[in-house]
């Protein structure tokens, strides 16, 4: 710390008062510089640990809580083989994208969407029962069309699944030959001579 009006050393500095303040959660320190004679106030104070707040949809904002991540995915594995070991993984890496790109607020959409990507990866059935509670299908043709994207992509990223189509053989979808015409006979060459 260095004098705000003259720039001296800490070593110019002296406390002139002391006393507790922010009902004892801060410390104010009435300063004297000893080479220019002003005076400056300090305070010191505990920093208090971030706290990321959740809004919700309708606006509302709720304190960030890892368990009820947790819960949610609890129900939807639900009886599905999912180690609780996973589970907890996902939140780990959730919680941990999430502070590290959000220091104040984050919004619930970000963090189904987090939790929706690694839980389609882990079990399929449950992904579905979370995304059904997290966006909120209008329909039952809402959620059909989810289940059956998560069924393709699944496919799709995983070959050993099989492949829905099978690629035609070249030749097969030639277009109809027209049927063979009569040839006509051509003059026989020799006939002439
Ligand atoms: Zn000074």
């Amino acid at each position: 710390m260095r004098c705000p009006f003259c720039d001296a050393e800490k070593e110019s500095l002296k406390v002139i008062d002391s006393r507790a303040c922010d009902a004892g959660r801060a410390i104010r320190r009435r300063r004297e510089c000893l080479s220019c004679a002003k005076r400056f106030t300090t305070y010191e104070k505990i920093e208090e640990p971030v706290r990321v707040m959740v809004v919700k949809k309708d606006g509302r904002r709720i304190p960030w809580d890892r368990n009820k991540i947790l819960r949610g995915l609890e129900r939807a594995c639900f009886k599905r083989p999912v180690p609780e070991g996973e589970l907890l993984r996902i939140v780990d890496e959730v919680e941990e994208e999430v502070f590290r790109t959000h220091d104040r607020e984050v919004p619930s959409t970000l963090i189904g969407q987090q939790v929706t990507d690694r839980l389609r990866r882990l079990d399929q059935v449950a992904y579905v029962r979370f995304a059904s509670v997290y966006r909120q299908f209008k329909t039952l043709d809402d959620l059909v069309d989810e289940a059956k994207a998560v069924i393709d992509a699944q496919r799709y990223e995983d070959p050993g699944q099989g492949r829905l189509f099978v690629e035609p053989k070249t030749g097969n979808c030639d277009p109809p030959v027209e049927p063979p015409r009569r040839k006509r006979r051509k003059n026989d060459p020799t006939a002439s001579a």
